[in-house]
């Protein structure tokens, strides 16, 4: 048996960080990976859906450029050459990755990990031990239980199509379903979304949602509210025939679930280690990541908190802050976390929405703006930017800040930072706006 100072079960965004991190603090570190080094996040998740973002933009581009006076003739785009080029940038940084982990000292062990008691795991039959155990397994998609269900393909899938579909259905309301629809919606195919719910992007500030619900729409995406798959079946010609439970009936060439996530617990024999998990493979943590069982830590989507890559690598760098370099305080705050959504127009979001100051915090006001960004005073496409301000408090501290637009995934970072600080209002006020951009409306709100 092969004994460590810290073992990380998980290659991906949080197994990685916690593992480099603990290794430069002085800690013989281990990092057991079952798949491709990177995780989700650069093998089937951000990395991959960014460049499929970039190419959505390529195309929007092209349509705004008679607006400033080009003439773009036959364009041709294939979507064989951009997947091929994708996967190749994605070889590379699994090959970075594992370069990384190898400069840093940390040993790498490809397989399979299955917990053997608190201190141990074993992988393809070898075992290796360490006081300290990360769980940092991730997650994978979910896809419903109904007739022909394996007939549609998840978020894995949507990145392993070869050749692009011309009828695409998406299955889901959240922000993967959004992004999906949005690029293929952006790269020519016909797109429906079916949303079991009355609107898109459930947990989000009701500016964001409305205002995307009307841009999508406006794009040619036809979005079916109310509206359950039933069943999915394959006709001779290879279409799929999708029922619904609105009655509608969907001819369509591919269907995407992009219907939730689980977390991957459920093969780790968590049972040998005297841990459980939740009935969504969900491992409970407390505020420093431990778990109930002293010596094992759990960080990144399997603990069902802000499901994204710089939360999972914050946790793990604190965490092994925390194991190995004597900084007992260090924890990862889970408050005010920015995120973006790179959908068309992509949103930028920050703290809480109006509805949720409103139900917790007192002297609630709310400063909001929509207007047509310059870029769009030559198109003829004009998608509009709105943004919108949560204060609370006599002092008007800023407790939310909400923006869907043209280049709201890259305003956003600053203006977190000012949040987090507590910046009020009239601090924003006193910052001189930068012209002519969409962000000075931030600082000029009134
Ligand atoms: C389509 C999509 C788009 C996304 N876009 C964004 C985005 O734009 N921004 C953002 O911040 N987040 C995004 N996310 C979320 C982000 O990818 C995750 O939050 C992040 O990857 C979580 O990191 P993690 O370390 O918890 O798990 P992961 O990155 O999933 O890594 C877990 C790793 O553990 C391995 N593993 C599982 N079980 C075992 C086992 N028993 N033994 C050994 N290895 C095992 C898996 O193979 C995997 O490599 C996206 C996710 C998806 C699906």
């Amino acid at each position: 048996m092969k004994t460590y100072d810290y073992i990380a079960i998980g290659g991906g965004s949080g197994g990685v960080a916690t593992a480099r991190r603990a290794a430069e603090y002085g800690a013989r570190a281990l990092v057991v990976e079952a798949n491709r080094l990177g995780g989700t996040c650069v093998n089937v998740g951000c990395v991959p859906k960014k460049v499929m973002w970039y190419a959505a933009g390529i195309a929007q581009a092209m349509r705004d450029a008679a607006g400033y006076g080009f003439s773009v003739g036959d364009t041709r785009f294939d979507w064989n050459t951009l997947k091929s080029r994708r996967d190749a940038y994605i070889a590379r940084l699994n090959g970075i990755y594992a370069n990384m982990l190898e400069k840093a000292g940390v040993d790498v062990v490809r397989g399979f990990a299955r917990f053997v008691d608190a201190r141990t795991i074993e992988v393809n039959g070898e075992r290796f031990s360490a006081p300290h155990i990360v769980i940092a397994t991730g997650g994978r998609p979910l896809v419903p239980d109904i007739p022909g269900a394996e007939l549609g393909i998840d978020s894995d899938g949507f990145f392993a199509l070869e050749q692009q579909p011309r009828r695409v259905a998406v299955v889901g309301g959240g922000y993967i379903a959004v992004e999906l629809a949005g690029v293929f919606n952006a790269l020519g195919s016909e797109v429906n979304m079916l949303v079991r719910g009355p609107h898109l992007l459930r947990p989000f500030d009701a500016l964001l949602r409305e205002e995307l619900m009307a841009q999508m729409q406006e794009d040619g995406v036809r979005l079916n509210f109310a509206t359950e798959v039933r069943s999915v079946a394959r006709g001779a010609d290879g279409t799929l025939r999708v029922a619904c439970s609105s009655g509608k009936a969907l001819e369509v060439d591919a269907l995407v679930w992009a219907t939730g996530r689980r977390a991957n617990t459920d093969a780790l024999d968590l049972a040998a280690a005297g841990l459980t998990a939740d009935a969504h493979g969900v491992i409970a943590t407390d505020a420093f990541q431990n778990t109930v069982v002293p010596g094992i830590y759990a960080i990144g989507d399997i603990t069902g908190r802000a499901e994204l890559t710089p939360v999972a690598i914050a946790a793990g760098r604190r965490l092994a802050a925390r194991l190995f370099l004597n900084q007992a305080d260090s924890k990862l705050d889970y408050d005010t976390i920015p995120t973006v959504i790179f959908s068309h127009p992509p949103i930028g979001t920050v703290g809480l929405t109006e509805d949720e100051a409103r139900a917790r915090l007192t002297a609630v006001k709310v400063y909001t703006t929509r207007f047509t960004g310059m870029y769009h005073a030559l198109t003829e496409h004009r998608p509009k930017t709105a943004m919108k301000l949560v204060c609370a408090g006599a002092e008007e501290r800023i407790v939310g800040a909400h923006v869907i637009g043209e280049g709201a995934d890259e305003m956003l970072q600053g203006f977190a930072v000012a949040v987090k600080m507590g910046a009020r209002k009239a601090d924003f006020d006193d910052t001189i706006a930068i012209h002519p951009t969409s962000a000075e409306e931030f600082v000029t709100m009134r």
